[in-house]
């Protein structure tokens, strides 16, 4: 139903850019998995706010309170978006790989970690100076509980650790079996880390029902382009951590002592990691998109985004030289996230001449998940597939691939534009 793009609108329908063909022709963005277009509510709300932006915590004037009122309602608007425990944080931050880096600071001593090798980057990496097990790729949801399983079973029972998951993938789109993983990671006294980057614009998500101890997610992804990021979750690790960033704003009293030195007191709220002025645009415009998506209702945006999904899918179908990506088969569950290669083709070139001869923007490389990505392709840990990669000649194997996605608003002309010139 394509009344949802209506419902929903994304700025940038109108744009046109150039074909190297000669004319021009709207652009068809099909790049949601890197950054969505932002949605017209969310652009119109930040407008309609900016004449009254004034700095939040601190200022005594009317507009300053009309701010901090703001931003702190946003909070609460994230915190019902994710259906959140009543004891849990939402942090503000500058993006997922800003808020799983927060956690991995917070990490009590001794912490070990888990997480599968087919991460995005954001979720891979900032563990790296707590005790990392990194787990095989599983070839079904349920490998992948059990793949955990027997690695926490394994683990010392004593210290702490973390589970760190995605809840859709980048590269495949599929969802992973979230729920499944946060039980088997709490029956063997571990926590666990939702990387809902990729699941949240197109899917509900709720930390109650799931059972996650945290979420994140950038809002730039959700339709709001502002350079924000959440962290939401348990209290307790983040409130017993020093602070993310030292500064004003997350201290609550500070005093020089009698030798000379300072004493800090932190506060216990998301303040403590929320030092400095924070990006009250950022915080208003995600809150809005969150309430945006919830009036839409994601019944149907789920409906609508599938249409397109199988619209896409069944046309790379009827091109014997595409081989799309995926770790759980063609029946799991997924987002509007598709990647391919073609044979014969270098991916970056073939991206590229979407771009060019059709005004199609999508992406292509390993997409800062290079471990998936090279299982996914079949090439060697050390094959360089990101930039440069050598033309791959036919019956050769890809070194990267190209990447298509979308959500909400998109239209159908866009997807049968890109089907069209796949073929
Ligand atoms: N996790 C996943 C699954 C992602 O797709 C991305 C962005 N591609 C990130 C984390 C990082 O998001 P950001 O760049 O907004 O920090």
């Amino acid at each position: 139903d394509q009344s949802v793009c209506t419902l929903l609108p994304v700025l940038g329908r109108d744009v046109t850019v150039p074909l190297v063909t000669g004319g021009e022709v709207t652009y068809a963005a099909l790049d949601y998995a890197a950054s969505a277009p932002a949605l017209q509510r969310v652009w119109d709300d930040v407008a309609a706010y900016a004449p009254y932006y004034g700095s939040v915590h601190r200022g005594a004037g009317y507009l300053s309170q009309l701010s901090t009122d703001l931003f702190e309602n946003a909070r609460r608007t994230v915190a019902e978006f994710l259906d959140c425990r009543e004891d849990d944080q939402v942090v503000f931050t500058r993006s997922t790989t800003d808020s799983l880096n927060l956690l991995a600071a917070a990490l009590p001593a001794d912490c070990q970690v888990f997480v599968f090798e087919t991460e995005h980057h954001a979720s891979l990496l900032p563990w790296r100076d707590a005790r990392v097990t990194y787990l095989d790729a599983p070839r079904t949801p349920a490998e992948a509980v059990a793949t955990l399983e027997r690695a926490l079973v394994d683990r010392d029972p004593h210290g702490p650790a973390l589970v760190c998951v995605t809840g859709a993938s980048n590269v495949t789109g599929e969802i992973w079996p979230v729920r499944e993983l946060a039980a088997a990671a709490h029956v063997h006294g571990a926590r666990i880390v939702l990387d809902a980057a990729q699941l949240a614009p197109h899917h509900p998500v709720s930390v109650r029902e799931l059972a996650v101890d945290w979420v994140a997610f950038s809002g730039h992804k959700l339709y709001a382009p502002f350079g924000s990021g959440v962290l939401a979750g348990r209290a307790d690790w983040l409130s017993e951590a020093e602070p993310y960033l030292a500064g004003g704003g997350a201290s609550r009293k500070v005093a020089r002592r009698a030798d000379g030195g300072v004493d800090v007191e932190w506060h216990v709220t998301a303040a403590r990691h929320e030092a400095g002025s924070p990006n009250v645009i950022g915080a208003y415009s995600i809150a809005s998109a969150c309430k945006a998506l919830t009036e839409a209702g994601f019944d149907t945006l789920v409906a609508r985004e599938q249409y397109l999904i199988d619209t896409v899918r069944a046309g790379l179908a009827e091109v014997p030289e595409v081989r799309v990506l995926s770790l759980f088969g063609d029946d799991a569950p997924r987002v509007g996230v598709i990647s391919f290669v073609v044979d014969g083709w270098n991916s970056s070139h073939f991206a590229a001449a979407l771009s060019a001869e059709y005004g199609i923007g999508v992406r292509d490389g390993l997409f800062c998940a290079h471990p998936l990505v090279r299982t996914l392709l079949g090439s060697a840990p050390e094959a360089q597939g990101e930039c440069g990669a050598p033309e791959a000649a036919p019956g050769e194997k890809s070194l990267n691939a190209i990447r298509v996605s979308f959500g909400a608003g998109t239209p159908d002309e866009h997807v049968e534009r890109f089907v069209g010139a796949v073929k």
